[in-house]
């Protein structure tokens, strides 16, 4: 394998010179190109991402085609304007220069994308590097192989590999391309990984974009509408089982609303999954793995056996790789369930006091990907959106920030490195270059030595 990746890596470091050439039309003909082969393949990866994570039709439709469709039409649209070079203004040394920012493609990029997601993942960068002009490879998670080999058959369908290749394989295949010196990665997974690609960037130097996870909280304040704020955390909590890296991992509750946000919780849960007394597991997520599952039991079963409440759900079903909504509360110090990202249908609620002591808390943390605020009263939004920081939040809802790519998504620090989506995707695949055209009446001389007798200052 090592040897193939070789061939293709020179292939490609070969063949950015020529690509980097293409104008906007050429791009968006090769955009175009990727979305009729996708189209092509729609069927297939409905039943893939229902063989790797029971997701429904509906759920691949809106979380995975629906997101990629738009964000390739977006990026048909706007690519024009993205590519041409941008005006900035002149200053005392450049008096009547142009002064030019170009994008220009970083060359050839790394995608390395987890399992949660498995399509979009890999798509939504592909769809900027490609806008951006680069060559790529693109390595999906192993832990989704049915949507892997489709993603390997559209990618090899669109493209000749010399422009962009999938390699197809687990942590030792990534392992073999973080030796290259590639021009650009951009990976997508747990923040322990995270930390092994950029120390392995670093050996080349090699830029990175870093999509990671870790614990988003939600805060619903005294004065928030509690049934919709149940309704929406439950969405995002449940959808994919968890599994989605911006999920409301923990929710913060006044105490006086403890019961009835948990009340209204479970009213949501059953609205959504329970047609009778039972998940409906054709429209329910199941976990990606039996280790992943066996994390997340013994994450649950550690809480309880150190004092948590289960307020809901504690069924587990092995055999159908599944866990039914669970709701945690009154969590003992200590429970690895508020120390790790939970990454699976599991909520629990800390009640507190008062806001200052919910940012503490939040403080006290790694900065999240997402943080979600719940209220009706605009001076303790404005309280907690300056107080704390996150890569994105959305106020009285959830999720929804990443649907918009004229918004950046992305983290900060232990959440993430740089930005994805839209132009902000297309900026992090793109070099910005400073360029200056001097003009006739150019005056530079007059800070050129000799310096004696210039006893001025600026
Ligand atoms: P992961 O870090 O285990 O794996 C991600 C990718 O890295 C996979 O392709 C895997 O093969 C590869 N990999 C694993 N170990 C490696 C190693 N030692 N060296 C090199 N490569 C290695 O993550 P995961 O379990 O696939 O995904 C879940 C994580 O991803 C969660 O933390 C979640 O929050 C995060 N995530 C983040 C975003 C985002 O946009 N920020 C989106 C989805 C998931």
């Amino acid at each position: 394998m090592e040897q193939k990746i070789d061939v293709v890596f020179k292939t490609q470091q070969a063949y950015k010179y020529t690509l980097r050439k293409n104008n906007a039309a050429q791009r968006i003909v090769k955009l175009k190109t990727l979305k009729d082969t996708i189209k092509k393949y729609e069927s297939a990866l409905y039943k893939a991402l229902k063989s790797d994570l029971r997701k429904s039709v509906f759920e691949t439709s809106v979380t995975e085609l629906f997101f990629i469709y738009g964000e390739l039409d977006f990026a048909i649209k706007n690519l024009n304007g993205w590519m041409s070079p941008k005006r900035v203004g002149k200053t005392l040394t450049t008096p009547f220069a142009k002064n030019r920012l170009y994008y220009e493609p970083k060359g050839v990029c790394l995608i390395i994308a987890p399992w949660n997601y498995p399509f979009q993942l890999i798509m939504s960068p592909l769809i900027s590097a490609i806008a951006a002009g680069n060559c790529a490879i693109v390595k999906p998670s192993e832990l989704s192989p049915a949507t892997s080999k489709v993603i390997s058959k559209i990618i090899e369908t669109a493209f000749e590999a010399q422009e962009v290749a999938c390699f197809e394989g687990n942590a030792s295949l990534s392992t073999s391309l973080l030796k290259l010196p590639f021009d650009h990665i951009f990976f997508t997974g747990s923040t322990a990984v995270g930390k092994i690609v950029m120390e392995a960037a670093a050996k080349n130097l090699t830029s990175v974009t870093l999509e990671l996870g870790g614990k988003s909280p939600t805060i619903v304040d005294k004065a928030a509408d509690l049934a919709k704020a149940a309704e929406k955390i439950a969405w995002g909590k449940l959808v994919n089982a968890g599994q989605t890296c911006i999920a409301p991992d923990y929710v913060f509750v006044h105490e006086q609303h403890l019961d009835e946000f948990i009340g209204l919780y479970k009213a949501a849960v059953n609205k959504m999954y329970f047609k009778t007394d039972k998940v409906d597991l054709k429209a329910y997520g199941k976990i990606i793995s039996p280790k992943h599952y066996k994390r997340l039991k013994s994450l649950v079963d550690e809480a309880v056996e150190k004092g948590a409440r289960i307020d809901l759900g504690g069924t587990f079903d092995e055999p159908n790789q599944t866990i039914y909504p669970v709701v945690l509360s009154k969590i003992p110090k200590g429970a690895k369930v508020m120390e790790e990202e939970i990454f699976g249908p599991v909520l629990p609620i800390i009640s507190y006091q008062n806001l200052e002591e919910v940012i503490d808390k939040v403080n006290s943390k790694s900065k999240a990907l997402a943080l979600y605020i719940f209220s009706k009263n605009s001076k303790n939004i404005k309280y907690i959106l300056k107080n704390t920081s996150a890569g994105g939040t959305c106020v009285n809802d959830v999720l929804i920030h990443i649907s918009n790519p004229k918004l950046p998504f992305g983290g900060v620090n232990g959440s993430g490195v740089g930005s994805c989506h839209g132009f902000f995707g297309f900026k992090n695949f793109s070099h910005e270059r400073a360029v200056v055209f001097q003009s006739r009446l150019d005056f530079s001389s007059m800070i050129y030595p000799p310096y004696v007798g210039k006893e001025w200052v600026l």
